[in-house]
């Protein structure tokens, strides 16, 4: 495994908290999840690569070294080190390979295809790229998918939502379809399986509904149907079925199409919802998931920490440096925030320059002990600008949910602690 230089700091966790930077194992990675990536590239660019990988909060080992296949979440593999593509076509066998090229047209894009390539990245690569692919193949980060089914046969619709449960799926069964409408806006599902042959109401007409109202107009649909007339199933496609299946199911193409759209959809929202520049959580989508997380923590009694952060003088940067080299530094942050808390907790672009933390099983005291241990890592990373070396630092202030807290109280008192950081000289971190 790979040592980074900058791999310092105190050995096991601290307060309860995994830090997932310098527990003595790994650069990047917390032990319990010890998932690495395994980098093929030329002696010059190995390093940065895996430092880079470090930096998503993942371990990074060298291909050309001995490694354990158990712990191989991902195959990164530049064109330098495997122009023929031969390393990558074994490697696809058993992993997720990107590849990095040196060009992005199609010839090479192909050729990339036919060796089993899962993801081309162009050399130099976009690091929020590669952080957004390396999550996509974590499994225990994907989230299950939630389907709403409906249809007007109690004893289908329970097979159905058997089959979709034993592949991994949530599935609610809505039997009535006048209540189809209200269950898909509460449960917010992530495809809907219809029916289309329903007494009062028919599955055509319940997707009509379904997509009159914005928040339901990317949700796929599935439909059911003994229909077998292709003009009625292209009428079903209309207004706005994205798959048929046909009646009797066939329950293991019914579990497969519907993993499928479904995964795809997760997939999209994700990139929709995320900040273009930091391949971060937006603001909106922040606010959604505190609300979840405070539910969770209430219910389950495990605290809950909240922190907001700004970069200090941020301003002065963009003057002296320009607006590009200012974003390079909240990317820098981003990567610094990703990649020194645990991958479980919830980092989010909440305005420009300023991020919103949520801490998850972690008390005031712990995420004090993390943030401090970052803001001290950021502050001593030198960037660069026009030439010249420079540095800056972050302020913040952290909440702690309490059982009838709202999100918005927590999030109001972490910003006044934050207000509090810089009126009292920056660069601090305010708990209370
Ligand atoms: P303070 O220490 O008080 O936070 O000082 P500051 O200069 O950072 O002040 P403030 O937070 O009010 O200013 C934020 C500045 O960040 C204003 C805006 O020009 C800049 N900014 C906001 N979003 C972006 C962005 O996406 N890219 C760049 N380069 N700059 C941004
Ligand atoms: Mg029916
Ligand atoms: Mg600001
Ligand atoms: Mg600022």
């Amino acid at each position: 495994m790979f040592r980074g230089a900058n791999d310092k700091g105190s050995a096991g966790p601290k307060a309860g908290i995994e830090i997932s930077m310098g527990d003595g194992g790994a650069l990047g990675e917390s032990a319990a999840s010890a998932q690495s990536v395994v980098v093929f590239e030329d002696a010059d660019h190995l390093l940065p690569l895996m430092r880079s990988v470090c930096d998503l909060g993942l371990g990074a080992v060298d291909g050309g070294t001995d490694f354990d296949p158990e712990t191989v979440l991902a195959v990164l593999i530049s064109w330098r080190a495997d122009p023929e593509l031969q390393k990558a076509t074994l490697a696809a066998q058993h992993w997720p390979v990107i590849f990095i090229a040196e060009d992005g047209g199609f010839e090479s894009r192909l050729k990339a295809t036919r060796a089993g390539v899962t993801a081309v990245l162009i050399d130099p690569i976009d690091i929020t790229e590669l952080g957004s692919w390396l999550n996509g193949f974590d499994e225990t980060r994907k989230p299950a998918p939630s389907i709403v089914i409906v249809d007007d046969d109690v004893i289908l619709s329970e097979l159905y939502a058997a089959v979709l449960e034993a592949a991994g799926m949530y599935a609610h069964i809505v039997n009535d379809p006048r209540q189809a409408l209200d269950a898909i806006n509460m449960i917010r599902p992530d495809l809907v399986l219809l029916d289309i042959e329903m007494p009062n109401v028919n599955g055509l007409e319940l997707a009509s509904v379904l997509r009159q109202s914005r928040r339901n107009l990317s949700t796929p649909i599935v439909f059911l149907s003994a229909e077998r007339d292709e003009d009625k199933q292209q009428a079903a496609r209309n207004i706005g079925g994205d798959d048929f299946i046909s009646k009797p199911v066939d329950l293991d193409r019914l579990a497969a199409v519907v993993r499928m759209r479904a995964d795809r959809a997760i997939a999209l929202k994700q990139i929709i919802e995320s900040d273009s520049l930091t391949g971060l959580l937006n603001h909106a989508r922040f606010k959604e998931r505190l609300a979840l997380e405070m539910e969770r923590s209430a219910r389950t009694g495990s605290p809950l920490s909240v922190c907001i952060l700004d970069i200090d003088k941020f301003k002065s940067v963009n003057d002296r440096y320009g607006h590009q080299v200012g974003d390079k530094v909240i990317q820098t942050l981003s990567q610094a925030l990703t990649g020194g808390l645990r991958r479980t907790d919830v980092v989010a672009r909440y305005g420009g320059e300023e991020f919103a933390i949520i801490l998850l099983d972690t008390d005031v005291a712990g995420a004090a002990v993390v943030m401090n241990r970052i803001r001290e890592r950021f502050g001593e990373i030198i960037l660069n600008g026009a030439g010249e070396a420079f540095s800056t630092t972050f302020s913040a202030g952290i909440a702690q949910s309490t059982d009838r807290a709202k999100a918005n109280d927590v999030l109001a008192m972490a910003d006044a602690r934050l207000y509090q950081a810089k009126a009292t000289g920056r660069n601090r971190i305010v708990v209370g």
